[in-house]
């Protein structure tokens, strides 16, 4: 495969040019694609990224997990009030739920539609959909109140996997933190609403505020683009995410949120981004479940501790950073190498 030279702003670029009849330039313009479904030009591009979270005008301006911790402590909120109080600094409270509440609404209608689609997925790979057998297998079981060993896993990972073949399919998603991993999210609070018959509405709403707050601690300080620094950067920062989020509505401390989050992304860092065919669906699919029974081992592990541990999520945050910049161009959703060139084609 011949590769085509990185543009200097982020490795999701496009060069686009207008001509007139005679060939002359008329007007160029470049764009990125930066992930989390955001499109910038390159003159937007800088002040993107030089925007700090410090900077905004709201009660708890917190860039990055020390701080988060520290604020949250010294207001004695948990973080997803902290993460409310600053939403609310632009929206209305009324509104504000509103807008989680239809992100979750459209979270769960995808898990739906994916467990009720089978067929091959489009691209040329001829990948089985697999969720909706999997899932009538689940449901029969649990009809008969079967209690197997593996039932937490499974029902993870049909959900899971539900999301990704409604993206590989061309469905409708909610980019969580991006769509090659938009699974790992909602699979993790469906999960938790199946098995907890007390669960509220409030809980959706905590679990996904909590959620944000740690995506964007990442964003701002390393990457959740796939592009940039491997599938860590996108499987990985979903888990930390879905980690903090169900460690938060179990009723974990601001501590023990923090230390879930950084369990569910130090154990995916350093991988790296191959998908076959350059089509997002091997490794997608089952990664995605993986990030989401991650995402409960994290959440489990820091609920069994007192949030005290030796890794901070900054400092998490910043080897991610760092080793994505390490990470050959060939790993980072070019699929020059790794999955995609020894696939077997048959
Ligand atoms: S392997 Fe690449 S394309 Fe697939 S989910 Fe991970 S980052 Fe996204």
């Amino acid at each position: 495969m011949t590769s085509i030279p990185r543009l200097p702003g982020h490795p999701n670029g496009l060069k686009f040019g207008a001509f007139d009849s005679d060939g002359g330039l008329l007007l160029r313009r470049v764009y990125y694609s930066i992930g989390g479904g955001f499109v910038v030009s390159d003159g937007e591009l800088e002040s993107v990224k030089s925007a700090s979270p410090a900077d905004a005008d709201v009660p708890y301006p917190f860039a990055n997990a020390h701080d988060m911790l520290v604020m949250a402590n010294d207001a004695g909120l948990s973080i997803a009030q902290l993460k409310r109080a600053n939403e609310q600094a632009t929206t209305p409270r009324t509104r504000l739920d509103a807008g989680v509440d239809a992100i979750w609404t459209a979270m769960s209608a995808c898990i739906d539609r994916g467990l009720s689609q089978d067929g091959i997925m489009p691209g040329g790979l001829k990948v089985k959909r697999r969720a909706k057998a999997i899932h009538a297998q689940l449901d029969a079981q649990w009809q008969r109140n079967e209690i197997t060993p593996l039932m937490a896993n499974d029902w993870l990972s049909v959900y899971a996997m539900a999301v990704n073949e409604e993206n590989a399919g061309g469905g409708r998603v909610v980019t969580a933190p991006t769509n090659g991993a938009a699974g790992v999210i909602p699979a993790v609070l469906r999960y938790f609403l199946k098995f907890n018959a007390g669960a509220s509405p409030a809980n959706i709403r905590d679990y996904l505020l909590t959620a944000a707050a740690i995506g964007g601690i990442i964003k701002h300080n390393a990457s959740i683009s796939g592009a940039e620094v491997g599938c860590q950067g996108e499987v990985g920062s979903a888990s930390a995410m879905a980690a903090a989020g169900l460690c938060a509505i179990m009723g974990g401390t601001p501590t023990q949120v923090e230390n879930a989050a950084e369990i569910a992304l130090e154990h995916h860092l350093g991988m790296t981004c191959d998908p076959v065919g350059g089509l997002v669906q091997i490794p997608c699919i089952e990664r995605n479940a993986f990030g989401a029974v991650k995402a409960v081992t994290a959440a489990s592990l820091a609920m069994k501790g007192d949030g005290v541990h030796a890794v901070p999520l900054d400092a998490c945050v910043e080897t991610m950073r760092q080793t994505g910049m390490d990470m050959s161009d060939r790993y980072k959703e070019t699929s020059q190498a790794g999955l995609a060139v020894n696939f077997p084609a048959c």
